[in-house]
């Protein structure tokens, strides 16, 4: 049980009675903050862009020529077309999460021979934004972006399709591609902000 240890509020002197200083002491902190500039926002009126490497909701970058050389050895056994999602169906996002339940990753082999993704859903309900997923995709294909609204109305609201996810991606790299991954400006700034390493 916990013990809980009552100290008696001394009373006031005189000076404190008739001058009011606890209420001047107050009024003080007030105005102090009153006149400070303002930290918080007034969302949903105003909203704040996230850094660039924020983890929001996922999205899939698509096949556009920017895609990485393991995309390009693995390209010839896909069907996949300009435009459309880079997943390969390799599965390794739902290997890396802690929740792999929460993913739905289907694909068919084509009449040529080739790999299609059919299907690739996220339930969002079950992700805990640690972005393991996105660590392990080996064609820089599943990302997280800077969007943060997930609230829906139904369960469902909450399950992102590969359709929407890829044009989530386009969307993304069209707002934010020029920007540096880095949270830093450089590795000075950086030192300032965390200090040097030390390996030994
Ligand atoms: S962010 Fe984490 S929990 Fe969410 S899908 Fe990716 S690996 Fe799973
Ligand atoms: S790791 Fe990337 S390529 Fe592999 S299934 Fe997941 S999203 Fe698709």
């Amino acid at each position: 049980m916990v013990k809980i240890k009552y100290v008696e509020r001394p009373g006031l002197t005189n000076r404190e009675r008739v001058f009011f200083v606890d209420f001047i002491k107050g009024m003080k902190i007030t105005l102090k903050n009153f006149l400070r500039k303002t930290v918080t926002t007034a969302y949903p009126f105003e909203k704040l862009t996230p850094p660039k490497r924020f983890r929001g909701t996922h999205a899939h970058r698509v096949k556009d020529g920017n895609e990485p050389p393991s995309f390009k050895v693995l390209e010839k056994f896909m069907d996949i077309k300009e435009g459309e999602s880079r997943c390969v169906a390799c599965y390794m996002c739902q290997q890396a999460c802690p929740v792999p339940e929460l993913f739905r990753i289907e694909a068919v082999q084509t009449p040529e021979g080739k790999k299609k993704v059919i299907r690739f859903d996220m339930n969002l309900l079950n992700c805990m934004y640690c972005g393991l997923c996105t660590e392990a995709c080996p064609v820089d294909c599943l990302i997280m972006t800077d969007i943060y609204e997930t609230a829906s109305y139904h369960r469902a609201g909450a399950v992102l399709h590969m359709d929407d996810m890829s044009k989530r991606a386009v969307d993304f790299d069209s707002r934010r591609s020029d920007e540096p991954d880095r949270i830093w400006i450089d590795d000075s700034e950086r030192s300032k902000l965390w200090g040097q390493i030390r390996w030994s």
